[in-house]
């Protein structure tokens, strides 16, 4: 048990994403929550942010998926 905590975007390395990871935007610190999905572009509750459309963007800013960060909640 001594997996490095990873902490910096996750650069289209699904990997590192369970399916149920929520995901933080690093520009506006909007948070995708799969269990909640995104009305803004009709993503269905249950969506894993690794299962989003190639499109996908920040609903909030636009920003680009890529730079969206892994929001642990556990550490809290
Ligand atoms: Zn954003």
């Amino acid at each position: 048990m001594n997996e490095p905590r990873f902490e910096g975007s996750y650069l289209g390395d699904a990997s590192r994403i369970n399916d149920d990871s929520k995901m933080e935007c690093k520009i506006c610190w909007y948070v995708y929550d799969p269990a909640k999905g995104d009305d803004v572009w009709q993503i269905p509750a249950g969506t894993p942010f690794t299962q989003l459309p190639t499109h996908w963007r920040c609903p909030v800013c636009d920003g680009d998926a890529e730079q969206f960060l892994v929001y642990c909640d556990d550490d809290y």
